[in-house]
């Protein structure tokens, strides 16, 4: 084994795990620019302060998890690397007055996210996600629109078994008067609760409904339902997004057990899960309408929707489903049977280039037996061979690598023989 690994909980992604990658990619921009977002990028590390004064106390990802940056100075010591996206994002959408610019605005990253977590396969300390937010809208039509970006990834992907679990978490004012109930509910159940619960009745009591311990399941049952707390224009709100899902045929179930473990949601919450036979079911991404972050951070009463995908499960079960397809080999190797005519290859490389073709090539192999042995095992398509005979009357010789018949080409229909 070597001295170094990649640190516990990180992956390397070799060649062969970035086929998949690029396509995921791939059809995360693709559904982005169709569906009227903007690619933005953030800092990978921020304030923690900023973390703390999104994500809030007493939840795991600022307890627990952040990766604090230990710096050599007293500045440097502030941050910390981004446990998630909106954080960044919403700071960048106040710090650049993107309220003045045409509302709403959509924006969108491929981000990868750090968070101390015990690892284990499908969670990482550094994972990948396609984050999105919505601006400038306080309606139902935003959280509608986020989910259908989300769903049209996971669709254009070939997901199966997938629907979206759904909850509304009202207003801040309604959450409040449900949990007081549901402390109320649980505090002479207390010590039958687990360890994590007890501990959330006064840190979070939320996140006890999304507790996985069968026990504290069983004791929520006859607890008070936090749809039973919403006003009109909340329950209109939660009817309206239904309606708009239905419309686009997007599967969802209710889940009033959903609660999401950041504090800035309101309203509209949701879960994308894959229900896998015989295994536990796995969350692929989420998110929900946080319109109390922008004043929390001193910004404007605007509105805002935004979600992730996470895009190592994603991957990790696109890789169970198909095995990757090598990437195409390049359309031309140019073999240098002739040192001399070192500077002649090399100035068909760049036309390959200006032409956008795909080229391969390496003068540092001795000998002309080397070169074409490695140009057969790269699959290329063709062999561009530079030998001194020809190359006096201004020819080389192109051969086929998957027919193996060959002919002489003149210098200057190279690119176009090539290209054919
Ligand atoms: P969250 O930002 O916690 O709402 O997570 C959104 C999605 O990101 C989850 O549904 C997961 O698919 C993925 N995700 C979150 N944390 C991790 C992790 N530690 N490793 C891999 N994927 C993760």
């Amino acid at each position: 084994m070597s001295r170094f690994q990649s640190p516990r909980g990180t992956r390397d992604l070799l060649p062969s795990d970035q086929v998949v990658w690029r396509k995921v990619r791939a059809i995360c921009e693709e559904v982005a620019t169709l569906l009227a977002y903007q690619p933005i990028s953030t800092p990978m590390f921020e304030e923690v302060g900023l973390f703390q004064r999104s994500l809030g106390q007493g939840t795991d990802i600022i307890d627990k998890e952040l990766f604090l940056v230990e710096g050599r100075t007293e500045e440097s010591s502030q941050y910390a690397l981004r446990p998630e996206g909106t954080a960044g994002i919403v700071r960048a959408y106040i710090e650049h007055g993107m309220q003045t610019w045409p509302q709403p605005v959509r924006l969108y990253s491929i981000i990868n996210n750090f968070r101390y977590e015990r690892p284990q396969k499908g969670r990482y300390r550094e994972h990948m996600q396609f984050d999105i937010e919505y601006f400038g809208d306080k309606g139902p039509f935003a959280d509608a629109w986020v989910i259908l970006t989300q769903w049209q990834v996971l669709t254009r992907l070939g997901l199966r078994n997938i629907h979206l679990d759904l909850n509304s978490l009202g207003t801040k004012e309604e959450r409040a008067a449900y949990m007081e109930a549901l402390v109320a509910h649980l505090t002479p159940l207390s010590e039958k609760l687990s360890e994590d619960s007890k501990r959330r009745l006064t840190s979070n009591p939320l996140r006890i409904l999304d507790s996985k311990d069968a026990n504290d399941q069983a004791l929520l049952g006859e607890a008070p339902q936090l749809a039973d707390f919403l006003d009109e224009e909340s329950a209109h709100h939660i009817a309206t997004v239904k309606s708009y899902l239905t419309s686009w045929q997007i599967p969802f179930q209710d889940n009033p057990r959903l609660v999401r473990g950041l504090d800035y949601y309101c309203h509209t919450c949701f879960e994308w899960v894959q229900v896998r036979e015989g295994k536990s079911s796995l969350a692929l991404g989420g998110g929900g309408r946080y319109d109390g972050l922008m004043t929390q951070l001193e910004g404007p009463d605007c509105g805002a929707v935004g979600a992730g995908l996470g895009l190592d499960r994603i991957v990790d079960l696109l890789q169970e489903q198909v095995e990757a397809p090598m990437p195409d080999p390049a359309g031309a190797y140019i073999v240098l049977a002739d040192p001399e005519l070192r500077e002649a290859a090399q100035k068909i490389i760049s036309d390959c280039l200006a032409a956008n073709l795909r080229v391969e090539a390496d003068f540092s192999k001795p000998s002309f037996g080397s070169q074409m042995k490695a140009a057969g095992r790269g699959g290329a398509k063709y062999a561009v061979i530079l030998g001194k005979t020809e190359f006096e009357h201004n020819k080389v010789v192109v051969k086929s690598l998957q027919g193996g018949d060959q002919q002489e080409v003149e210098l200057a229909n190279l690119i176009s023989v090539l290209k054919a």
